[in-house]
C-alpha cells in the first residue's frame, strides 16, 4: 500500500484561487491527501494566445505558495491544450494558426500541431509552467492519431515530401478509401507525427525543470 500514490485533481475557478487553496488544505487535514494536481487548460482563448500563459502561471503559483509548508506536493494536470477545439460562433482566438483538415476537406475546430506558431505556443506553455516548479506535469490532452486527418496544406506538403509525390488533398481522399493499398502507408506515416510533438514538449519541460 505504501507504493500507492494518490493525486487528487483540483480545479481553480478564476479569481477564486482561495477556494482551491482551502479545498486542498481541507482534504489534506480531513482525508490525509498530500498530493494534488491543479487542473489547467492552456487552450488558446485570447489574442495573442500567449497572454494566457502568465495568467495560469500566476494562478498556479498563488496556490503553490498558499499551501507551502503543509507537506503537500503540488503538480499540474494539463488539459485541453492541443487536442481540443472550439465550436462557438465567435472564435476564442484570432491567431492565424492552421486548423486540422479532414480528408474530405472539412475543417476541424482543433489547431494543427504542424503549425509552427501553434507548436511554439504549446512549448512556451510547457516551459512557463515548468518554471513554476510543479512536482510533475500530467498531460491529459487527447493527443493522438485520429482517422481522416490531418490533410491541411502543411501536412500535405510534408506527406508529399515523405512519399516523393505531389498529390492534392482530393488525391489523398481517393487514396484513403478502405480498399486502397496505399492507405496502410498513409496510416503508418501519420502514426509517427504525434511522437514529434511529445518530444518537443519533453524538451521544454527538461529545459526549465531545475531540480531534475
Ligand atoms: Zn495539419
Amino acid at each position: 500500500m505504501d507504493d500507492l500514490l494518490l493525486y487528487n485533481v483540483i480545479g481553480i475557478i478564476p479569481n477564486h484561487e482561495d477556494f482551491a487553496v482551502s479545498e486542498i488544505l481541507r482534504q489534506h487535514r480531513e482525508i490525509g491527501l498530500d498530493r494534488f494536481l491543479v487542473s489547467l487548460s492552456f487552450h488558446p482563448q485570447m489574442t495573442p494566445a500567449s497572454d494566457l500563459i502568465p495568467v495560469l502561471c500566476r494562478r498556479f503559483a498563488y496556490v503553490r505558495d498558499a499551501v507551502a509548508g503543509h507537506g503537500i506536493e503540488l503538480a499540474v494536470l494539463i488539459q485541453s491544450t492541443v487536442g481540443h477545439g472550439w465550436n462557438g460562433k465567435v472564435p476564442l482566438t484570432e491567431e492565424p494558426w492552421q486548423k486540422v483538415v479532414y480528408v474530405n476537406g472539412q475543417e476541424s475546430p482543433r489547431m494543427c500541431h504542424y503549425d509552427e506558431g501553434f507548436r511554439k505556443y504549446v512549448y512556451d506553455c510547457i516551459a512557463a509552467i515548468s518554471r513554476e516548479r510543479p512536482s510533475l506535469l500530467l498531460i491529459d490532452d487527447d493527443v493522438g492519431v485520429r482517422m481522416r486527418e490531418c490533410f491541411c496544406p502543411k501536412h500535405i506538403e510534408a506527406l508529399n515530401k515523405a512519399l516523393g509525390v505531389s498529390y492534392s488533398r482530393e488525391d489523398y481522399e481517393k487514396l484513403c478509401s478502405p480498399n486502397n493499398p496505399l492507405r496502410a502507408l498513409l496510416l503508418l506515416w501519420r502514426l509517427f507525427q504525434p511522437c514529434r510533438g511529445r518530444k518537443g514538449i519533453g524538451r521544454q519541460h527538461r529545459a526549465f525543470y531545475p531540480y531534475q
